[in-house]
C-alpha cells in the first residue's frame, strides 16, 4: 500500500500569493485593524508567554534571526534576515516566514510567508503603541526612510488613528515617488520633502524607517519639538540606530521586551538602567501611556516574537473563511508511526516497479 499523507500531516501553507489575496479581500484598513486588535489581546496576557530575546546570528552584511515564544498552548517562531545591502541588488532588505506549532503533539498547524505580514504586523504594532502615546487628534506624520515598510505604515496609522496627511522624506527621492504613487488615492494628502526638517513640519508624529548598518542620525536633538511622539521603527539590530542620544534623554520611552530592546533598540545607547515603559503595561492599563501634552514620547520599536505569534494567530483565523492556502506534504506519516523505514522501503519498491 502507498503511504499518503493523512490530513494531520498535511500542513496549511500560506504562501506570498495566498497573503496578497488574504489581505486584498479582507482591506487593508480591517486588516490592520484587525491585526492590532490580536497584537493587543496577546500583550494583556505578557506573562502567559515564554519570553526570550531573538537568537541573532550576525554578519558583516545583515543578520539572520530566529524569533520564538508560545503561550503554553501554541508555539510559534519566525525566521527573519536583516540586509541593508539587499536593495541594492534586486532584493528586499527583510524578508521572513513563520511557524505555529500546537504544543501538545508539537505539530506544526500553519506556515506562512511573513515577508508581507512582518511589515503588516509592524505597521500595526506602531499604530497601535501611537494610540496609547501620540497626542490626540494626531492627523500628519513625517514618514523617514520611504522603503518597504513605509506605505504598510502609513496605512497603518490612517487605519487606527486616521492619520490622513503625511510627510515624506527619503535619501533616494525615488523612493519617496514610489511611496507616494502607492499611496495615491487612500485618502492621503501627501507632500514629498526635500529634508527630514521639511517632512516633520507640523507633524505631531514622526516615524523613522531607514536601513543602514550604523549608527546613524536621522533625528538631531534639534529637530525635536515639545509634545510630538516618535515611531523609531528602523533602529532595530546592535550598531543600527536612527537617533541621536539627546533626544533619547528628553524623552518618555516605551519598549516590547527590554532585554531586546536594551541589545537593538535605541536605548542601546543608554545606560543600562536608564528607564523605561513595557507597552505591554500601557496596554493593560497598569502604566501610563500620554501624560501631558508637552511629553515627547518615543516607541523604541525593534520588533518581538509575540507580534509574530499574533499575526500568525490572525492568519491561522483567516484560512477558513477566506480559503486562501494550500496543504504542504510537510510530516512523514506511517500508518506505523514506528516503521519510519518501512514508508521509504515501500516507496522503494514502488519506484522500481513503476
Ligand atoms: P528598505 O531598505 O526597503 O528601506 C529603507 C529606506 O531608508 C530606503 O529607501 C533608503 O533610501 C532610506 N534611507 C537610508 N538612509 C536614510 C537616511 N539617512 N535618511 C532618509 N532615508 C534613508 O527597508 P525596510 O524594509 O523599509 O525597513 C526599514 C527599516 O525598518 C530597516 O532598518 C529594518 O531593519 C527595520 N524594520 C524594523 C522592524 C521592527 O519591528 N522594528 C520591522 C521591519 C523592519
Amino acid at each position: 500500500m502507498p503511504n499518503t499523507a493523512s490530513d494531520l500531516a498535511l500542513v496549511p501553507f500560506v504562501s506570498v500569493d495566498d497573503m496578497m489575496k488574504i489581505v486584498t479581500s479582507i482591506g487593508y484598513e480591517r486588516f490592520l485593524t484587525e491585526l492590532a486588535f490580536y497584537i493587543e489581546d496577546d500583550f494583556k496576557r505578557w506573562e502567559q508567554f515564554d519570553k526570550t530575546p531573538r537568537v541573532a546570528s550576525h554578519s558583516l552584511d545583515g543578520v539572520i534571526e530566529l524569533m520564538p515564544t508560545s503561550d503554553g498552548r501554541t508555539y510559534g517562531f519566525k525566521y527573519v534576515n536583516g540586509h541593508p545591502k539587499n536593495t541594492r541588488e534586486g532584493r528586499q532588505t527583510v524578508t521572513a516566514f513563520g511557524v505555529m506549532a500546537t504544543v501538545d503533539t508539537g505539530y506544526p498547524v500553519l506556515i506562512s510567508e511573513m515577508t508581507i505580514l512582518t511589515a503588516l504586523r509592524t505597521a500595526a504594532m506602531s499604530a497601535l503603541a501611537a494610540k496609547h502615546l501620540a497626542p490626540a487628534g494626531s492627523r500628519r506624520m513625517a514618514l523617514i526612510g520611504n522603503g518597504a515598510q513605509s506605505e504598510f505604515q502609513a496605512m497603518a496609522f490612517k487605519a487606527l488613528l486616521g492619520v490622513d496627511q503625511i510627510g515624506l522624506y527619503d535619501v533616494d527621492r525615488r523612493a519617496s515617488e514610489r511611496c507616494a504613487r502607492n499611496l495615491a488615492g487612500r485618502g492621503f494628502d501627501i507632500g514629498i520633502c526635500d529634508s527630514a526638517e521639511a517632512a516633520m513640519e507640523g507633524a505631531q508624529i514622526i516615524t523613522t524607517a531607514t536601513a543602514d548598518k550604523q549608527y546613524a542620525t536621522i533625528l538631531t536633538d534639534n529637530m525635536i519639538g515639545a509634545g510630538v511622539h516618535i515611531n523609531a521603527v528602523g533602529g532595530d539590530c546592535p550598531g543600527k540606530t536612527e537617533l541621536h542620544r539627546d533626544i533619547l534623554l528628553r524623552s518618555d520611552i516605551f519598549v516590547e521586551f527590554p532585554p531586546q530592546t536594551r541589545i537593538e533598540g535605541e536605548i542601546q545607547q543608554l545606560e543600562e538602567d536608564h528607564p523605561v515603559t513595557e507597552l505591554w503595561e500601557v496596554f493593560s492599563g497598569t502604566a501610563a501611556g500620554r501624560r501631558s501634552a508637552s511629553q515627547i514620547t518615543l516607541f523604541d520599536s525593534v520588533g518581538f516574537a509575540i507580534e509574530d505569534f499574533s499575526a500568525l494567530r490572525y492568519i491561522r483565523d483567516q484560512l477558513q473563511p477566506t480559503g486562501y492556502f494550500s496543504r504542504l506534504d510537510l510530516l512523514a506519516d506511517p500508518d506505523d508511526p514506528r516503521d519510519l523505514f518501512g514508508m521509504l522501503t515501500r516507496s522503494e519498491a514502488q519506484a522500481k516497479s513503476a
